[in-house]
């Protein structure tokens, strides 16, 4: 049989990890061969090489051992996987190939180096996999699992199938499975870097057995599924399968899958979370500037991601809000406390992570020391916390445990610096291992020793000028001068002559040599075993180090909520079940926190389901409409989360659902008409909202002609007042729009006020009732810039145009304000034809004066005129 050779092992590892590239590890490089190494040098820029270059040249490229993180980190975000391959014997031990094994394949949901991880986002892995056959006429079920290997956090949910998207824009998943049998449902999940899986992966069997050995137990009763939720437990197994595929490493800190129930939390779709710019900016996708930006004031990574969770998920349990403000209430309330806890938060590591690091046994020194301190911070913490009064922050305080004895091994065991990797050697403290100090003094060099036996040979001999020394090629050596070389003992035995001297070794010296040179070696292994142990003591605990870690990060959104609410003069806001609003000077928590201090001007918002459930309002662009509705749901989702509201005073009902749209946004990129967007949106909340819920609308209708806008948008408030009843915003530049208060009992009509003033309009940001009397466009357009004539010329026309349409009261001739429906005649006196060009030179020909040729060509003009489709200038 032909020897195996090194092409051969990297060929078996390429073949075992799909479409990753390989990185494989030869002496201090990580190689990449073949088509890997041409992608490499492309997205990485390593010059491309090759293996065997007069035989039979491969493309290589590598790049050296301690640069791994950085090029893995560059890979994943250019949306490859990569596999490493690591030398898993030691060279010298080897006899012939050494052996080499994939450690772990790398994926950006699978991450856990710091390094590749950003400390402020939770990183998922998500599966979906859909029903396959639904039932006749039932709803289609889908299961989504979702996990974050960083943390351990593990979750599954099993619910309706149009609900998938919304669900992962909620969790914004790193990386998502799919069953690759559903291939074709899977275009859904586009948004998302998606990795298909074989069918069996998501099998129901497979995934039962996968997780009872994953939790080490009989059944999985304990976890709370019902017995119908099988897909939850196929996408749940379906990420322990690829977990385990990836890491081939200890999984522990997954220690159990929590079931996610819909509905226990306020349900925000796709398009209301990015309308409302609540995670990310609509334009740009930054965290700056969205509510969570300007909420996160927590001191911790930690806490900076349970906020980002409790943003994504408010409560609807009016009691479970309420513990939340209490909480927050007492930190604001108590400067002090909330500074100090603040201040010992501030030295809290990222302990979820570290666990996990620990966890996978890929954690270093350096990381085990960010666990001993982080626990050295938790009994001033909890001194702190004991006796306040909200339940919360005692309960906080009895899920923190200070775990002492960790805290003390680990203070005793590690040097004041630590380094990261254990390879670099020198974290075990001094005077912490008898055997370990013996190993170091010997590897440094062993003065001591030298030194007395150095006395002892020069008493031995009498010679009082005997030297040891050492050097790098000879080693230990005793040194004789030549007048003493006469007197060396016979056990000297001779190694090198120098010009005035002769030097020696003896069989003492030649074993001492062999011990230092080893020591080093031995001093790193025993500091390796030392260091095994004390991860072992934290792993023991890592049950009650996760629990304690939630327990912080809860603690630090809580002050952060307490320490902006104090900042920024916030109210706690008075919880009802009623679906009801009434908010008294509310501001727009971003704007108020940007904008220049006391520029922005607070408005009140008023929505009860008798008489005011609707609110149209009316007023220029740029006065602020857009601003006001989508503050009113920003308000109401903060006050869900727990969090005090920018406002003197707030009365909030619980809501269930907030629906927010708002003008055309970059959906045109995804294939879809604006408007054809802007309907899907719209038709969603009519079939899904209910009383409870909380709609905003803004500009609906905008994006077809304006009769067809106009009819649309009247027939949309009037389903949404008559059939579903919920609390509306609703913002239009359709003025018709305000005659519905006449029909329609609980539509109010509120607008924002706006300054004339020497042929200049100032906004006043106001929102005060009744519609608004005019639409200020063209001087809206004069602000943007519109030179000076096409402003004096707009003016003109529409002096002209409301002559003629409009009545007294600015709203168009002849219109019944009783009718329910906007009327298609507004349509004909607009642009009727006898304002066309056409239509004046038809009137203008002089019949009889023209020839019947040169009838015929003026017709046939006529005609071209009017066949050309541009638009109808009025005149
Ligand atoms: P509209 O929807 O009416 O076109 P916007 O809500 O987009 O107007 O507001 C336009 C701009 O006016 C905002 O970007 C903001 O700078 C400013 N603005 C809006 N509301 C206020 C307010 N209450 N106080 C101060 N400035 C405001």
């Amino acid at each position: 049989m032909a020897k195996k050779t090194m092409m051969d092992q990297y060929h078996e590892a390429k073949a075992s990890c799909g479409d990753a590239l390989l990185l494989f590890r030869m002496g201090d490089f990580y190689e990449l061969f073949h088509e890997d190494a041409k992608v490499a040098a492309k997205e990485l820029g390593l010059t491309l090489t090759s293996r065997d270059k007069s035989t039979n040249p491969i493309p290589m490229a590598g790049f050296p051992h301690h640069q791994l993180e950085q090029y893995l980190g560059r890979l994943i975000s250019r949306g490859f996987r990569a596999a490493v391959c690591e030398q898993t014997q030691d060279p010298k031990e080897a006899k012939g190939l050494v052996d080499r094994e994939i450690v772990r394949v790398v994926t950006p949901g699978t991450l856990t180096d710091d390094g590749l991880l950003d400390p402020k986002t939770s990183n998922y892995l998500a599966a979906v996999i859909w029903q396959s056959t639904p039932a006749s006429r039932a709803p289609m079920y889908a299961g989504v699992a979702w996990a974050d290997l960083s943390t351990g956090r593990f979750f599954a949910a099993q619910l309706p199938a149009e609900q998938v998207v919304d669900h992962l824009e909620r969790l914004a998943p790193a990386e998502c499975l799919f069953d690759e049998q559903q291939r074709d449902r899977s275009t859904e999940l586009a948004a998302w870097f998606l990795t298909a899986r074989p069918a069996w992966a998501f099998g129901l069997d497979s995934a039962r057995r996968l997780l009872l050995e994953q939790f080490g137990v009989k059944t999985l009763d304990g976890f709370g599924f019902d017995d119908d939720e099988t897909l939850s437990l196929q996408s749940a197994g379906a990420v322990m399968e690829y977990l385990q595929e990836t890491q081939k490493a200890s999984l522990d800190h997954i220690d159990r899958l929590t079931p996610y129930r819909v509905g226990t939390s306020l349900e925000i779709d796709v398009a209301t979370r990015r309308s409302l710019e609540i995670a990310r900016t609509m334009r740009g996708g930054e965290r700056d500037g969205s509510l969570l930006g300007v909420l996160d004031r927590t001191v911790s990574a930690i806490g900076s991601r349970a906020l980002a969770d409790q943003i994504a998920n408010p409560l609807t349990d009016i009691e479970q809000i309420n513990r939340r403000l209490d909480a927050v209430g007492e930190l604001r309330d108590d400067a002090s406390l909330r500074k100090n806890l603040r201040k010992s938060l501030a030295g809290v590591y990222d302990l979820e992570r570290l666990l996990a690091r620990v966890a996978t046994a890929r954690c270093g020194p350096r990381d085990l020391q960010s666990v001993g301190r982080t626990l050295d911070c938790l009994p001033e913490i909890k001194r702190r916390l004991t006796d306040r009064n909200a339940p919360l922050l005692a309960n906080v305080e009895s899920r923190i445990d200070a775990c002492p004895h960790i805290g003390v091994a680990l203070e005793n065991a590690l040097a004041n610096e630590c380094p990261i990797l254990t390879r670099d050697g020198g974290f075990i403290r001094n005077g912490y291992h008898e055997q370990l100090d013996q190993l170091r003094e010997l590897a440094a060099g062993g003065k001591q020793w030298i030194a007395d036996y150095q006395a002892s040979q020069a008493e031995l001999t009498g010679i009082p000028n005997l030297k040891v020394g050492f050097n790098k090629v000879f080693g230990y050596y005793i040194e004789l001068t030549n007048a003493h070389r006469e007197n060396a003992p016979d056990e000297y035995l001779r190694k090198q002559t120098l010009k005035n001297a002769e030097r020696y070794i003896t069989p003492e010296l030649k074993e001492y040599e062999e011990k230092v040179l080893s020591a080093d070696e031995r001093a790193k292994d025993l500091e390796h075993k030392l260091f095994i142990e004390l991860r072992q003591l934290v792993q023991k605990e890592s049950k009650i180090l996760q629990a304690t870690a939630t327990a912080l990060a809860e603690l630090d959104v809580l002050c952060s909520l307490a320490e902006l609410a104090s900042q920024r003069d916030y109210c706690r806001p008075e919880m009802i079940e009623s679906p009801m609003l009434d908010i008294v000077d509310g501001r727009h928590p971003v704007l108020d926190i940007i904008e220049p201090e006391g520029t922005f001007v607070p408005n009140d918002a008023k929505s009860d389901p008798e008489s005011s459930s609707v609110l149209l309002i009316t007023g220029p662009n740029m006065a602020g409409k857009s601003t006001y509705i989508r503050q009113v749901a920003l308000l109401t989702i903060m006050a869900q989360m727990g969090s005090f509201v920018p406002a003197s005073k707030a009365t909030i009902g619980v809501a269930d659902r907030i629906f927010a749209r708002v003008g055309a946004s970059d959906e045109l990129s995804r294939g879809q008409s604006t408007f054809m967007v802007e309907m899907t949106e719209t038709a969603r909340i009519l079939n899904t909202a209910t009383s409870r819920s909380l709609v905003v609308l803004d500009e609906i209708g905008r994006g077809t002609s304006t009769y067809d806008g106009v009819s649309l948008a009247w027939a949309i408030v009037e389903h949404i007042h008559d059939q579903i009843h919920c609390r509306t915003f609703f913002a239009t530049h359709y003025h018709e729009l305000t005659d519905l208060r006449h029909s329609l009992g609980s539509v109010q009509n509120l607008n924002v006020s706006v300054k004339e003033w020497d042929d200049q309009v100032v906004f006043l940001h106001k929102i005060v009732p009744g519609a608004a009397d005019k639409s200020y466009g063209i001087h809206v357009a004069r602000l943007a810039g519109i030179p000076k004539s096409v402003n004096e010329r707009a003016k003109q026309i529409l002096a002209q145009l409301e002559s003629e349409h409009l009545n007294e009261r600015q709203r168009p001739k002849s219109e019944s304000t009783k009718k329910r429906r906007p009327r298609e005649d507004i349509q004909l006196t607009l642009f009727a034809p006898y304002d066309h060009p056409v239509v004046d030179k038809l009137k203008s020909l002089d019949i009889n004066q023209l020839t019947p040729l040169d009838a015929l060509q003026q017709l046939k003009a006529l005609q071209d005129e009017v066949a050309v489709d541009r638009p109808v200038q009025p005149r």
